[in-house]
């Protein structure tokens, strides 16, 4: 019975190229960790200077990207893919910890489709993700 289900339940899963850009290794491995239990296929990028290059190659269905990232930020990141002629239209969920007044605004402006603040919930996560694909 229990095998039944989770076969039906595979078969409705439609596995996903998601880039996830985090510099902490907490929430890196949270958000990998969540969109692999969902099928999806996560592809960690620990330092933003990589994370260019890496969703050029990775070909990524959904990019997530931390805004406080060391070296460059998230917002030029953002820019960046949205300026890049195979990266521009694939949706971007930003995520961060510092939510001040006129950060969202900020964040859209660059380019992100969607914006999900930290601490995250997983459920806000997986339901922000799901209503990107
Ligand atoms: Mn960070």
């Amino acid at each position: 019975m229990k095998g039944n289900v989770l076969t039906i339940s595979m078969a409705e899963t439609v596995s996903k190229r998601v880039l996830v850009v985090e510099d902490n290794e907490l929430n890196l491995k949270l958000f990998c960790d969540l969109l692999r239990a969902h099928g999806h296929d996560a592809a960690p990028v620990r330092d933003g200077r990589e994370a260019f290059a890496r969703a050029r190659e990775f070909n990524p269905d959904l990019i997530i990207t931390d805004i406080q990232l060391p070296h460059v930020t998230g917002l030029d990141l953002i820019a960046s893919f949205r300026a890049d002629e195979k990266l521009a239209s694939v949706p971007i969920m930003a995520v961060t910890a510092y939510a001040g007044l006129g950060d969202e605004e900020r964040i859209r402006a660059a380019g992100a489709s969607a914006y999900v603040s930290k601490p995250i919930s997983v459920m806000r996560f997986m339901e922000v993700v799901n209503g990107l694909f």
